[in-house]
């Protein structure tokens, strides 16, 4: 792989595209040539839809070449005039026509687009990207400068060229072109700003009609499998980019400033959902499917939110915007150092009540004494209160018609935390052989979370005691992309578009994006 510009944040480079489109090898221009006529297209893509070439210029590119950059500007201006004045002609045409203000008004931006192009490719070509016979390559050895190259790159204005220096690393055998990892486009056939475009769609809805709407909406047209390709990629980086800072945060190389407003109850809601997989992802993996095989892998959730108030009842209210999310596909482990990064970020270890809720699952209870011993941990009253009914169930040959208020008197003890009196209750009826297993194992899941059971109590410091918040977020985030009727995930792909989610879910869309003018390369 040649140098990275990875293009969440400090991440590697996004493993999609093939091959890093790097345009055709050619001889280029001798070094110092400030601004090489213009080519053929070198890109060696077959997937490019938008018209080929620049909107103007082509022919008068010479014309340009050895002017400074206020020269350039200069004849950028005044050709953009005269072809957004053709542009108004044509409109004004148009609307005199009665084709309407819809005509008009997107053939306006057709032409704006094309117009946008023909500013950022000789824009683009002012730098080629030379930096000297020879330049640093990413492991310290020296690299030697090989010729210039086309690289066509695909922009939210449409594909445009860029002729750039191209240096080769003898030590390790592979090729770069600094000039890319500037441009945040190395390893890439999408600009940033196209690929952020083609996340957006790709987390919001299946790829096929992303492509339809970034086509519709911004007149780019992407194959479906390409933006999918692409948006996952982008989502794996970021995600890598949040494991590591993580990793780091629990290795106390990193300490998260704590938010600038403490919340005063702050909540880390955990849950897990399945997700389904291709049959190649869950190939030996004993599950529920009727052949005995896994059809889904379990994603962890967790959510973080704050809570500063109730309502005129006494319940408490969820801070408006102050939830955050993230999901995984890694065993509890992985999780937790997730979790424990996020909960920190957002102020645990700071604020007077942190509180952890969950279903009855040990490995959360297991991850919250570890990560946040400190922390109340409460059990979601609606997991206990369907663990109740099975109860029920179980000993509805012995109530008989009693079955209705034995539970309802039951469900009362639970709302007011008393557990004792609910195994108490159970065990009354003598049972034996597997009964007697099933009702112990029943009461156990009582019995073992009861500390986490005491609801008057959390009640009466107006605590949350569901965890309602994860299950919608377990369903917003996850269910309504992920878990679409057809759909089979491989594990990379899900986790992409899984963090993506998590992130737009979370108001931090813009954090995963690296400023490409951040990075520039060693000159
Ligand atoms: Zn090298």
């Amino acid at each position: 792989m040649d140098q990275d510009g990875g293009r969440a944040r400090h991440a590697g480079p996004a493993a999609g595209g093939r091959g890093g489109g790097e345009g055709a090898r050619r001889a280029g221009p001798l070094p110092g040539v400030r601004r090489p006529e213009r080519g053929d297209r070198g890109g060696e893509r077959g997937d490019l839809r938008g018209p080929a070439g620049a909107a103007f210029g082509g022919g008068r590119a010479p014309g340009r070449a050895g002017r400074g950059k206020r020269g350039l500007c200069e004849a950028l201006a005044a050709e953009a005039a005269a072809e957004v004045g053709r542009l108004a002609g044509q409109a004004a045409a148009a609307l005199a026509a009665g084709q309407g203000l819809e005509a008009a008004e997107l053939a306006i931006r057709a032409g704006l687009t094309q117009l946008g192009r023909g500013l950022l490719e000789p824009l683009l070509a002012a730098d080629p990207g030379y930096r000297g016979p020879r330049t640093d390559c990413r492991s310290g050895h020296q690299a030697g400068f090989v010729s210039y190259r086309d690289k066509t790159i695909d922009t939210v204005l449409g594909p445009v060229t860029v002729r750039r220096a191209w240096y080769h690393c003898a030590q390790c055998g592979h090729g770069f072109a600094p000039r890319d990892a500037g441009l945040g486009v190395a390893g890439q056939t999408m600009s940033p700003g196209l690929a952020k475009m083609a996340a957006r769609a790709g987390e919001a809805v299946p790829f096929t009609p992303g492509a339809a709407l970034v086509a519709e909406l911004a007149g780019i047209t992407l194959t479906g499998r390409r933006l999918g390709r692409h948006a996952e990629a982008d989502g794996r980086a970021a995600a890598a980019v949040i494991e590591a800072e993580a990793a780091a945060i629990a290795a106390r190389t990193l300490v998260p400033l704590p938010p600038a407003v403490l919340p005063d109850k702050l909540y880390i809601a955990v849950d897990g959902t399945g997700v389904p997989m291709r049959t190649a992802e869950t190939e030996g993996r004993p599950g529920k499917g009727e052949d005995g095989k896994a059809r889904t892998r379990e994603v962890k959730l967790v959510c973080v939110f704050s809570q500063a108030t109730v309502d005129e009842n006494g319940y408490p209210v969820r801070d408006p915007g102050s939830s955050s999310y993230l999901a995984t596909f890694a065993p509890a482990a992985g999780f937790g150092t997730l979790m424990a990064a996020e909960a920190r970020r957002r102020g645990a270890g700071h604020v007077r009540q942190l509180t952890i809720l969950g279903d009855g699952a040990h490995w959360i209870w297991n991850l919250a004494t570890a990560h946040f011993p400190e922390a109340t941990q409460i059990v979601d009253l609606y997991h206990a209160r369907e663990h109740l009914h099975d109860l029920g169930k179980l000993l509805a040959f012995m109530l008989g018609d009693q079955h209705q208020d034995w539970l309802a008197e039951r469900s009362d003890e639970l709302d007011a935390g008393d557990i004792d009196a609910i195994t108490a209750a159970a065990r009354v009826f003598p049972m034996t052989g597997t009964k007697a297993e099933a009702l112990d194992t029943a009461l156990g899941y009582f019995e073992t979370n009861a500390p986490r059971m005491r609801y008057k109590h959390f009640r009466s410091c107006g605590l949350f005691v569901g965890s309602g918040a994860v299950e919608a977020g377990c369903k917003a985030v996850i269910g309504q992309r992920l878990k679409l009727s057809g759909m089979h995930w491989s594990q990379p792909g899900a986790t992409g578009i899984l963090t993506l989610r998590c992130q737009q879910a979370s108001g931090r869309w813009e954090e995963i994006w690296q400023q490409p003018g951040d990075r520039t390369p060693a000159a």
